[in-house]
């Protein structure tokens, strides 16, 4: 037996390392496929990422590779936004796809935004 996760897995992927611990994150939903946590540097009241435990680089990849495990993300993200209140006035759910525009972290993230006004189009 070992110990290494069955998932795909990135030894050097910051989110990796939250889904397994090694890094702390204030984590507010688990299910056997998804982790959420609050963003490090909040853009918006609510600010949280909901992210697969296995790692795709971007949001495309986990839907072509997984279908089922992006639609629980989305449904994930909609759970966090009626939990945290901001499901009645509004919010959005971000996926930022390459460096161009603004993905930081090669590990797919939903972004889930509310409880400020929220510009459109975005920057
Ligand atoms: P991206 O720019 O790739 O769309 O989003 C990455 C997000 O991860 C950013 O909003 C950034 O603030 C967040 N982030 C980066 N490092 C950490 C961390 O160590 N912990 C948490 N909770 N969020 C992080
Ligand atoms: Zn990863």
């Amino acid at each position: 037996m070992t110990d290494q996760p069955s998932l795909p897995h990135q030894p050097d992927c910051l989110f990796c390392k939250i889904v397994s611990g090694d890094v702390p994150a204030t984590i507010v939903r688990e299910t056997d496929t998804t982790v959420a946590f609050r963003d490090i540097n909040p853009q918006a009241p609510t600010h949280i990422l909901v992210i697969p435990r296995a790692h795709y680089p971007d949001a495309a990849a986990l839907s072509a590779a997984e279908p089922a495990v992006a639609a629980d993300v989305l449904r994930e993200a909609g759970e966090i936004a009626a939990e945290e209140g901001i499901a009645e006035t509004g919010y959005r759910v971000v996926f930022n796809t390459g460096s161009g525009a603004g993905q930081t972290v090669f590990h797919a993230h939903a972004h889930v935004l509310g409880g400020r006004g929220l510009q459109w189009p975005p920057g």
